[in-house]
């Protein structure tokens, strides 16, 4: 299709970190990237688009995992097309890969046009003004700019309204494209991930007949939560995002469809006896009711452990894991620190130096999420820029060939 550029070149230095086990520094904690299953949730994705291409958002650093080695992964698994919010994200990401169709979903054309042009990024116009700065620039340079038109069906966000689209379009089709390459018309759904609300319908239908302005130029709606709901939402390009790193938004009516890809651990770092009535961090808001092994685990709110994890009286708290066993958290999560009740583990099985899962394969992301009052897109963006990232499953034929 129009929408992406040819090639899926891999280039510039090769990076292979070994497994986290091997990591020579000592760690406080961690987020471990399995590429392996990123790479396995793009196929799954891209299979279930019927007859259209899997781009991949990989806006705020992918998700929090960190641009370039997600890039070069999907990369590896067929991903041609790229989508960021920002220009400056995706002129990163045109560093990366010379050959990929990149989409920039928020650009600001003010500050922004010059860089667009010269990284051949393809802005998402979501209003007239734009539009028209956008082929302003094409005419005075002599080319015609591509672009995406970003339309209004709902959610009430970046689109422009059916009337400037109608507008729009009349004119592109009376000057045959002349002065703007149209590479996509797009929409973004509002209720995705709620298969049953009824506004999905609804704004299928305000889409189909907005794209229909623009005869020929491909079609995108579907976001992650889009491509799950079924092939009607496809079009001819799909935009997943948080399904590629793990995460199945309708994960409480179906069974996930993608693998978790991402794993934050942290490190065991004192283990503590404590007696009836002494209490536990900031505010004591915990008081032990019997003698208890605690254990003081090394991230925070600062690593990006919603302060809002702490426990609190009437609620169950959350259970973090070590190996098999589950440690709940204790009192309030600190900047740097957490605490969790060592008690159903054997000491010999949590010595200092154990590494403990936040989420990952034991604890899910979801449930984090949950207990945050949050959702696991803000989890995994929330990561602490401290906190580092190391990378599994890395293709290995990939990454020697840069
Ligand atoms: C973030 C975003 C996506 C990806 O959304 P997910 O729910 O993470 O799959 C797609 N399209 C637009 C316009 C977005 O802003």
């Amino acid at each position: 299709m129009k929408a992406c550029a040819s090639g899926n070149r891999v280039t510039g230095s090769s990076r292979r970190p070994g497994p986290p086990s091997s990591s020579a520094l000592p760690v406080s904690s961690r987020l471990v990237v399995d590429l392996g299953a990123l790479r396995d949730n793009y196929r799954a994705l891209a299979a279930r688009g019927t007859g259209a291409e899997c781009a991949a958002v990989v806006k705020a650093d992918a998700y929090g995992l960190g641009l370039e080695p997600v890039a070069r992964a999907l990369v590896g698994a067929g991903a041609r097309t790229f989508f960021t919010a920002f220009t400056a994200e995706a002129v990163n990401l045109r560093a990366l890969l010379p050959d990929a169709g990149i989409f920039v979903l928020s650009p600001s054309l003010e500050s922004d046009a010059a860089a667009l042009l010269r990284e051949r990024l393809v802005p998402c116009l979501y209003d007239r003004a734009g539009v028209e700065a956008w082929s302003a620039l094409g005419t005075a340079q002599g080319v015609r700019v591509p672009a995406a038109i970003h339309v209004e069906t709902g959610i009430h966000r970046l689109g422009m309204s059916e009337g400037e689209a109608r507008a729009l379009g009349r004119e592109w089709k009376a000057d045959g494209g002349r002065w703007l390459d149209l590479r996509l018309v797009m929409s973004h759904l509002a209720n995705g991930d709620d298969p049953k609300a009824r506004s999905n319908r609804v704004q299928l239908e305000r889409f189909r007949g907005l794209r229909s302005l623009f005869p020929q130029v491909p079609a995108s709606l579907a976001n992650s939560a889009g491509v799950l709901l079924g092939p009607e939402y496809h079009f001819d390009l799909t935009r997943p995002g948080i399904s590629l790193f793990g995460h199945d938004p309708h994960y409480r009516d179906t069974a996930p469809r993608v693998r978790p890809v991402a794993t934050f651990e942290a490190r065991l770092a004192q283990v503590k006896h404590l007696r009836a009535g002494e209490t536990v961090g900031y505010g004591a808001t915990f008081t032990c009711p019997h003698a208890m092994r605690i254990g003081v685990v090394l991230a925070g709110y600062a690593d990006g452990l919603p302060r809002r994890m702490s426990s609190s009286e009437g609620k169950s708290p959350l259970r973090l894991a070590i190996g098999p066993h589950r440690v709940p958290v204790l009192g309030r999560v600190s900047m740097d620190m957490t605490v969790v009740d060592l008690g159903s583990v054997a000491p010999e099985d949590a010595p200092p130096g154990t590494m403990v899962e936040i989420f990952g394969p034991s604890v899910s992301i979801e449930s984090v999420a949950e207990r945050a009052g949050t959702i696991p897109n803000e989890i995994l963006t929330g990561i602490g820029r401290r906190v580092p990232r190391v990378y599994v499953n890395e293709d290995v034929s990939l990454s020697g060939a840069g």
